[in-house]
């Protein structure tokens, strides 16, 4: 995975494939499901995560009280513990959320408690959320930081636009 090309090409294309999932949001096509488990199949293909660890160096998870519980005790630590070492609390959301970037959970490019993992990481990059158009605004987000997003948009707009009334 090529991160420098890829940030250059999400640069590129970020502004058009935001308007796109803008669209989106009011034109959905009627297949749409279907489209997108296609198109994700395929992209997957293309994309291997293990090569990229993006997310991980330029994104935060939330940690829900669940996830605090289990990887605290997976690391034989009490939730206030791993709370006050490794996370803080988002002013708006109140959400808990990593106090640093990248993750402290990042060695040598693979996750160190990938079984644990917080359940946003395990769901990242939530493609599979239905309705996909309800999460538009997390693709916007993630365009510049996930491959796999970018690569799934731009495919998805080149054949929406070819294939239906738009
Ligand atoms: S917990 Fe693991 S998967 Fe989640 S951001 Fe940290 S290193 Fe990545
Ligand atoms: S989910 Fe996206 S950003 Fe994270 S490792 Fe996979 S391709 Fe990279």
């Amino acid at each position: 995975m090529d991160i420098k090309k890829f940030r250059v090409t999400a640069a590129r294309k970020k502004n058009s494939l935001s308007l796109f999932l803008d669209k989106l949001d009011e034109i959905v096509p009627h297949d749409m499901p279907e489209l997108v488990a296609r198109l994700d199949a395929e992209m997957w293909k293309d994309v291997n995560c293990q090569e990229c660890a993006n997310c991980c160096k330029t994104m935060t998870p939330t940690f829900t009280p669940k996830d605090v519980k289990r990887i605290a005790a997976h690391l034989d630590m009490k939730p206030k513990e791993f709370r006050d070492k490794w996370l803080k609390k988002e002013t708006d959301s109140e959400d808990w959320v990593n106090s640093t970037q990248p993750c402290q959970f990042l060695v040598n490019n693979k996750c160190s408690i990938y079984e644990v993992r917080p359940a946003d990481c395990a769901e990242f990059p939530h493609h599979n959320k239905k309705p996909f158009d309800a999460y538009n605004d997390t693709f916007k987000n993630n365009l510049i930081h996930c491959p796999a997003t970018l690569i799934l948009i731009d495919r998805m707009k080149k054949v929406v636009e070819r294939e239906y009334e738009w």
